[in-house]
């Protein structure tokens, strides 16, 4: 079985080809080539002795998932549906803004993890996604974003951090698409440090966020092992909602979520954590959920985003009311918590937070909706 090359992050490529006989700097020099200039063909990777790149072909590949669908949003959000074999398919969107461009990437296909307000809680757990699988997303969208570099570029020094992102159409990577994933550890890892590595994407660890719903053990790991930005899934401020809304919060309630947030951020590239809180209408969104937020917090430096609740078909919830979620939002900014309210995004491609499903709905018949399976979208 030939290696995909697209599964090992520095110190796993470097181990690859020390059992070939071959020195470091190969891996440095392939990794650059993947990661860097997008070219999946090693007879192109110019800077590779002559004999290993002959040789290449016959113990590697670079093995992508399949883009099944590629739509783009009338506010310019794209989604690209990728098959990931037996049936299963992954979403990944790329948000465009004024000042950055983020990829938002799918760690798992499904989750296992059955948050009530979520799409792909709902649909259940198919199977955690390889490395390769989560890096590929963003090598999809930069092949299709025209954003890897041109190979003669100099890969000199590296520029300042504004200088580097300003240059680049994907600047902010965040894993917040479909899966948990802190539930999918090793394989998230090594997609993340691919993410930061120098040689392959080089993304600063503050614009690389993780988003989980609070699976301590697995936080304490990450500031550990990898620290990048945290965004902790919130949505209630007391265990009796939470335990309701979020069935991981039976496992590691709040006070023990707030006990990992403070040991995260003394290892975390950012000095705050970003509290995301999907706001439900009538269930989690009164005056007094947001002081019993503002109490729970007291002790964490962060950041509030709130969510209006993204729809879907028999979600059992609606969407708070604007001038609802204005108040909530005044209430902890009352209380010196920076809040911003997510705008929703991608709405008419069904891209927005909570909403892929890793199936594409049809919408040319009018008052029906219809799942398309995999298999039809491919045909
Ligand atoms: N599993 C991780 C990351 C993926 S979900 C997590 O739960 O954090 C990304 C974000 O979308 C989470 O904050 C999640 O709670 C939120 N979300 C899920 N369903 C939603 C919906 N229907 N509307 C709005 N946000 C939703
Ligand atoms: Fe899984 Fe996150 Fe959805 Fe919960 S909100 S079911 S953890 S993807």
């Amino acid at each position: 079985m030939k290696q995909n090359l697209l599964e090992l992050d520095a110190a796993g490529l470097t181990a690859w080809f020390a059992a070939l006989g071959e020195k470091p700097f190969r891996a440095k020099q392939v990794l650059r080539w993947l990661h860097q200039f997008g070219e999946a063909d090693f007879g192109r990777m110019s800077d590779v002795a002559k004999n290993l790149r002959a040789q290449l072909p016959e113990l590697a590949e670079v093995r992508l998932p399949q883009v099944l669908r590629d739509a783009t949003a009338t506010d310019g959000t794209r989604k690209w549906l990728l098959d990931v074999g037996n049936g299963n398919a992954v979403e990944c969107v790329f948000i465009p803004e004024e000042n950055r461009g983020t990829l938002c990437i799918s760690t798992q296909a499904g989750c296992a993890l059955d948050c009530a307000f979520c799409s792909t809680g709902k649909q259940g757990f198919n199977r955690n996604l390889t490395t390769g699988e989560i890096i590929g997303q963003l090598w999809w969208a930069k092949h299709a974003l025209g954003d890897f570099r041109m190979p003669g570029a100099a890969v000199g020094r590296r520029p300042a951090e504004t200088d580097f992102c300003a240059e680049r159409i994907i600047s902010n990577v965040v894993l917040m698409g479909m899966g948990e994933p802190l539930a999918n550890y090793e394989n998230v890892v090594a997609a993340l440090r691919l993410m930061l590595d120098d040689n392959a994407c080089g993304l600063s660890r503050r614009r690389v966020t993780v988003s989980t719903s609070g699976i301590v053990p697995a936080i304490d790991r990450l500031r550990d092992e990898c620290p990048v930005a945290l965004a902790v899934s919130l949505h209630a401020p007391t265990d009796g909602l939470r335990d309701r809304l979020l069935p991981i919060n039976r496992k590691y309630p709040l006070s023990e979520l707030m006990a990992a947030c403070r040991r995260y951020l003394e290892r975390s590239p950012r000095d705050f954590i970003t509290f995301e809180y999907v706001m439900l209408d009538g269930v989690n969104d009164s005056t007094e959920h947001a002081r019993a937020l503002i109490r729970l917090v007291r002790d964490v430096p962060c950041k509030f985003n709130l969510i209006p609740f993204n729809p879907f078909p028999a979600a059992g919830f609606a969407r708070s009311p604007a001038q609802r979620v204005r108040r909530f939002a005044e209430i902890l900014m009352q209380a010196h918590i920076v809040t911003t309210t997510r705008k929703t995004r991608g709405e008419d491609i069904d891209a927005a937070c909570g909403q892929l499903a890793g199936h594409v709905r049809d919408r040319t018949r009018r008052g029906e909706t219809r799942i398309v399976t995999i298999a039809e979208v491919a045909s």
